[in-house]
């Protein structure tokens, strides 16, 4: 076996007798680019050597074998672009600085009453206090599969249902589940930026189909087919979408779902602001308008952003039985149950009627078409008015190349960083989202705090 050995500065140490490597050295006076002969050894995939004695090594000398500290698979997960400058923002809020967040993909209403106080009782109850099956409550299976046939007209049994650490957990168990090394799968941008991450992690190629503002950032079965490859084997779809807030037309989810069935691919369909959609725009699941796909589409949901429940940190996935199956698996090793008290409240939330969402929506909307007005005023910015969820993503490429109280907007990026530096106001850029040439501003914010953001922006950029 020839190991071809490299220099790592994050590399460990660690020993390794050479007498396991039963070879000889072909040189030995600089490590890096050096090779070994060793045969019989256990040892998979490339290793790094560094010698421990200094100058000549030989056959029998103590070697120090380097590795990685951080796996490549960890090691090329980036951060959470939305984390992030959600993050910092509440750093500098916390410090004392006055700043207006729209980074946060998170309702600003607190969980209503009847949700918060079946969890309190469920704390009381030392039933809750141990454990529960890993891949959910019975009773909350249940629940979620009434709640679908409400909302989604989608008929399910109860034992298609994997509850998980919120949709970001679905996402995460469903890749891994169905993803081989080198499986492709489609994913129109702009894109919320957890999905290639999350395909990556699972060994998958994500195939980025691009879209803009021209066609309401929505893709099509002819864009798609285009992409498509003998090695594609999942369409990621998620309508409303974040960060654009498309919304996709019946007729639209119904030709790309009729599309994937035949092609034979999987659709990891994304319902979780099925919910938030405004004036005429219509939500509607995949598989309810295509049943011959339900064999393979998973959908991924959660009480997050329907009952202002991001915190909770409760959602599910929904699909064929033999995926549910698998995934439930992996994640009674991963992770077990949810915590009984969040899926508690989960269950008295989709137990519950839709008022609360009601009520946000009316909030949301007028949000809505305030933001998207006043941005529109803004020299260099376009927004379209988005028809779903609580973001905008309008482009900023007119503003690009500018001069910003002496600094250099370039990039999205880098307005982004301008933004936050000059006027305290927190925006994420486009290129979190694959898509640099925009920002993303989140609507879930007070309405004075939003016209004061805004503002901000307006006078920065007049
Ligand atoms: N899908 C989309 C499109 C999202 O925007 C989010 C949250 N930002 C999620 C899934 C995951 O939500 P959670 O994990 O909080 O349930």
């Amino acid at each position: 076996m020839l190991y071809q050995l490299s220099h790592d500065p994050l590399a460990q140490t660690f020993a390794c007798s050479a007498n396991l490597i039963h070879g000889m050295l072909t040189q030995t006076s600089d490590y890096v680019g050096m090779s070994i002969l060793a045969h019989g050894c256990a040892c998979s995939r490339p290793l790094s050597f560094t010698p421990a004695c200094a100058g000549k090594s030989q056959v029998g000398d103590t070697l120090r074998v380097t590795k990685p500290r951080i796996s490549a698979r960890i090691g090329a997960i980036a951060e959470s672009a939305t984390l992030a400058v959600d993050a910092k923002a509440k750093a500098l809020k916390a410090a004392g600085r006055p700043v207006i967040g729209f980074g946060a993909g998170e309702p600003d209403f607190p969980t209503p009453d009847y949700i918060v106080e079946a969890a309190v009782a469920a704390c009381r109850d030392p039933k809750w206090h141990r454990y529960t099956p890993a891949g959910g409550l019975p009773e909350l299976k249940v629940a979620i599969a009434e709640k679908t046939l409400r909302d989604s007209g989608y008929k399910i049994d109860p034992s298609q249902v994997l509850v998980t650490n919120g949709g970001k957990q679905a996402l995460y168990n469903a890749f891994a589940t169905l993803l081989d090394p080198g499986d492709e799968v489609l994913l129109p941008a702009p894109f919320w930026t957890t999905y290639p991450e999350s395909i990556a992690l699972a060994g998958g190629k994500p195939v980025v189909v691009m879209t803009d503002e021209s066609t309401g950032y929505r893709t099509s079965v002819a864009q798609l087919e285009e992409a498509l490859t003998p090695a594609t084997k999942a369409l990621v779809f998620v309508s409303p979408s974040n960060p654009t807030g498309a919304v996709y037309s019946p007729a639209e989810v119904e030709a790309i779902g009729q599309w994937a069935v035949e092609k034979g691919l999987w659709v990891i369909t994304d319902e979780i602001y099925e919910h938030l959609v405004y004036g005429d725009a219509e939500f509607s699941s995949m598989p309810t308008l295509v049943p011959e796909l339900a064999d393979k589409c998973i959908i991924v949901n959660g009480v997050a952003k329907t009952y202002a429940m991001t915190g909770w940190r409760a959602g599910w996935m929904i699909g064929p039985n033999d995926i549910v199956k698998a995934a439930t698996n992996l994640q009674s090793h991963a992770t077990s149950n949810v915590a009984n008290v969040s899926q508690v409240a989960a269950l008295a939330a989709v137990s519950g009627d839709l008022s609360a969402v009601d009520e946000m929506k009316v909030a949301f909307n007028r949000r809505r078409l305030l933001i998207t007005d006043m941005l529109n005023e803004v020299n260099g910015i376009t927004c379209p008015l988005p028809e779903g969820a609580f973001y905008v993503y309008p482009s900023v490429k007119g503003v690009l190349g500018r001069e910003i109280n002496g600094k250099l907007a370039s990039t999205s990026a880098d307005l982004a960083t301008i933004i936050l530096d000059e006027v305290e106001v927190a925006v994420v850029p486009g290129e979190a989202f694959g898509t640099p040439g925009y920002i993303r501003l989140s609507y879930a914010l007070g309405d004075a705090d939003l016209v004061e953001g805004v503002r901000r922006i307006q006078t920065l950029l007049k």
